[in-house]
């Protein structure tokens, strides 16, 4: 047996390399690689197994075995010796291959004479893309020094197969993002588009995984790891002392920047034969198998520090930054594992579709694409080692579906979709001046939810008569620190101004719950969705509500300020909020300010307290807003944000519009003016069904506005209301079905 030395290991690679830089096919290099690979570590076969599709290995080239099999030899993910290396990302060594647990004996290899065994796993960033097998006749367990060396040939046998140097004969040779793969995440805003892949931050590419000097490579790494450790300290001193989450993470990034465990391994790796990057990448592939089986989130938490070190390193090695040149196309899909919602705002409405492999319904970056109106796909588990820049990709936000390189059916289908939704926008445009006036003749106010700057061309565009809710916490998320009191005057002018007389109500900051501000200490709490948030922290802690009402008074001098306070449940939040505001306006009077010509004061109706709160509140409240998405959480008791059971009570179900209808009840005898600002004011259906039973304003996303007019101009509001009753009295869970069914035959 010929020792696996370091320069036995670093010639295998010199070689391997030499045979990679020869004009040959995919399966000729293959064929190489296996021979020079037994040569060189004194074993009688070698194979090389890859994935043909997510579940099958096959036999991709052999020394020592049948010739026969290669690529007729398969085996399931976890099936037999090989599926077992694969399916769990671990090496496999063993003296005695029959006797081992998993073994699985196939016949036309002719493997039963070689009875010891080890295979490790040829994978990529923890994701396997095959198997590296030795085997030999006699019996004897390999030593660690041979497995070291075998996995330095499987690390780099993943970086060629990365970049496409098997491509030949058989599906498994052909290169990988090639074929057309799909993924099924969640929505988390709809609608449908066509594009190209820009990945936020591409993936680094190592094109040079074996180096000729171990002495240069180990210079590199040590100059990279140098500047690695000056940019975490730099990080570290900018960070604001108070921000102890923040602080806490950079620390444990410079514990890690400092490991010697980890230094010491990559210099193992370099003296193998591997380059700088190469190294790096081995030692960040390990990491990832062995802490992506982990269910401890501390620990997965940590991989991410890992994953984010190793691409800074690798950064530095390359010279790769975060801009590798990819050009954005005119019609970019950004793919990422997440994105805060500055970085979103950066790239704006210029994205058409935005896919993330982490992320959440309720997150910031989530309401960001909202509010722009981006279709939306998050949980497209295994996008970002599948798709590469400039990829064709379909969005689907409607169904929460990605399809990354399509074939022609599933490209046809989606482009009809997307032209017929076309086809809906150029019908709509010609509602855009006309009224939403039912056939009975009852006129509904159409309004737009909005929360950003960029918002405020879709007042014109979709023919919204005003801002119902203005979400002002929006311009709050997104920015790095506390925004001042002058700035929030500018922007909440600006947004006046936009609105061009049309009227905008402004909801004071609605934080805690999903909405974290990151300068903001986050509270520990067991229900944050029904813990410290909106008013209740606006009532504690008043500096910021002040400074909010008081921006928000100049803002308006002259003009009229519509404001409304979020989640009140009982009056005295109300009267608690109302009398901060009456302090600012005493402070602005003294101030020898101008005051707003005509002040409105509402409240948003989130719980179902505030239905039943006394009618001294119906009658100082100037009006009410009901925002259905926390409203229907409370009254149903479902979490909005857990898929599980977000969709479980339809909005249309009987008991809900009784309450509906009682709300409206009291606010017509109170003569309070009331709307609906929640996201299912946006549904047609919905939308007729809220205007039947006499809330006649309705704030929605300015893409809903054109799709309910529509429907509200084909509909008698009456008839509607006696399908609304006809179905109640039947006895029915919801009404929709009855609705539904009646539009289609009447409307
Ligand atoms: C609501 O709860 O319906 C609402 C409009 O407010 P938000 O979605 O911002 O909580
Ligand atoms: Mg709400």
């Amino acid at each position: 047996m010929v020792q696996a030395s370091e320069s036995e290991s670093r010639k295998l690679l010199v070689a391997l390399r030499d045979a990679m830089a020869e004009d040959s096919a995919g399966q000729a290099r293959l064929n190489k690689i296996v021979k020079l690979t037994a040569r060189s570590m004194g074993s009688e076969v070698c194979s090389i197994y890859l994935f043909r599709d997510t579940d099958t290995l096959e036999l991709c080239a052999t020394e020592g075995l049948n010739a026969i099999a290669v690529h007729q030899t398969r085996l399931r993910r976890g099936e037999g010796l090989v599926g077992r290396v694969a399916r769990f990302n671990q090496t496999i060594n063993t003296a005695n291959a029959p006797a081992s647990k998993g073994f699985r004996y196939m016949p036309e290899t002719g493997e039963e004479i070689y009875s010891s065994f080890l295979g490790v796993p040829i994978q990529r960033l923890g994701e396997s893309l095959g198997v590296l097998v030795v085997q030999s006749k006699a019996t004897r367990e390999f030593s660690a020094d041979e497995i070291y060396a075998l996995e330095v040939v499987a690390m780099v046998l993943a970086e060629m197969t990365e970049l496409g140097a098997f491509v030949g004969d058989g599906d498994a040779l052909s290169a990988r993002h090639q074929k057309p793969i799909s993924f099924e995440g969640l929505s988390a805003q709809e609608g449908v588009a066509e594009g190209a892949v820009y990945l936020h931050e591409p993936r680094v590419v190592v094109t040079n995984p074996i180096a000729d000097d171990p002495d240069i490579e180990q210079n590199r790494l040590e100059g990279a790891l140098d500047r690695l450790r000056v940019s975490v300290d730099q990080m570290l001193s900018d960070v604001r002392s108070g921000d102890s989450e923040q602080l806490e993470v950079l620390e444990a990034y410079r514990m890690f920047a400092n490991s010697k465990g980890w230094r010491r391994r990559m210099e193992e790796d370099i003296q193998r034969g591997l380059s700088a990057e190469a190294a790096v990448e081995k030692e960040q592939s390990t990491a990832r198998s062995r802490i992506g089986q982990s269910n401890d989130p501390y620990l997965r938490e940590r991989l991410h520090d890992i994953d984010d070190l190793s691409n800074r390193l690798l950064r530095l090695l390359t010279g790769q930054g975060d801009d590798t040149g990819a050009e954005i196309s005119n019609n970019p899909i950004l793919v990422a594992r997440n994105i805060g919602p500055a970085e979103l705002l950066d790239y704006g409405r210029n994205l058409r579709g935005i896919v993330l492999e982490e992320g959440s319904v309720g997150s910031h970056a989530a309401i960001v694409a909202r509010a722009l109106a981006i279709p939306l796909v998050i949980h497209a588990k295994g996008i970002l080692t599948e798709a590469l820049n400039g990829d064709i990709i379909l969005v689907d936000g409607d169904q929460g579906s990605v399809h990354l390189r399509p074939d022609e059916g599933v490209l046809k289908a989606v482009q009809d979709k997307i032209a017929m939704q076309r086809q809906a926008v150029d019908r709509y445009t010609k509602l855009r001046k006309k009224p939403a006036q039912a056939k009975c003749g009852s006129i509904i106010k159409l309004l737009m939810n909005a929360g950003l700057m960029a918002d405020l061309p879709s007042l014109q565009s979709s023919g919204a008569e005003g801002v119902g809710l203005f979400r002002t916490e929006l311009q709050f998320l997104t920015q790095n620190q506390m925004p001042k009191r002058g700035e929030l005057v500018t922007q909440y002018a600006r947004v006046i101004n936009a609105a061009k007389r049309r009227g905008v109500t402004f909801r004071t900051l609605d934080i805690g719950s999903d909405k974290v501000l990151p300068y903001m200490a986050p509270q520990e709490e067991p229900n944050p969705a029904m813990g410290w948030r909106a008013i209740r922290v606006g009532l504690d802690k008043p500096g910021i509500l002040r400074m909010q009402l008081q921006a928000l008074l100049r803002a308006t001098a002259g003009q009229e300020l519509s404001v409304m306070f979020p989640f009140v449940a009982q009056y005295g939040e109300f009267h608690g909020a109302k009398a901060e505001l009456h302090r600012a306006i005493t402070r602005e009077t003294k101030l020898g300010h101008e005051l707003p010509s005509n002040i409105k004061v509402g409240a948003m109706l989130e719980t179902p307290s505030l239905a039943f709160a006394p009618d001294q509140f119906f009658e100082e409240v100037d009006f009410l807003s009901i925002g259905g998405n926390d409203l229907k959480q409370f009254f149903f008791a479902a979490d909005r944000e857990n898929e599980r059971v977000r969709r479980r009570y339809d909005t249309l179900n009987t008991s809900f519009l009784n309450f509906l209808e009682q709300i409206v009840e009291r606010a017509r005898a109170s003569n309070t003016e009331l709307s609906y600002c929640g996201e299912d004011a946006g549904r047609p259906i919905d939308a007729i069904c809220f205007a039947a039973l006499g809330i006649k304003t309705l704030s929605m996303r300015p893409a809903s506005i054109a799709p309910v007019k529509h429907l509200i101009r084909r509909v008698n509001l009456q008839d509607v209301k006696m399908v609304i009753n006809q179905s109640r009295d039947e006895g029915h869970e919801s009404v929709r079905s009855s609705v539904l069914n009646w539009v289609k035959n009447n409307a």
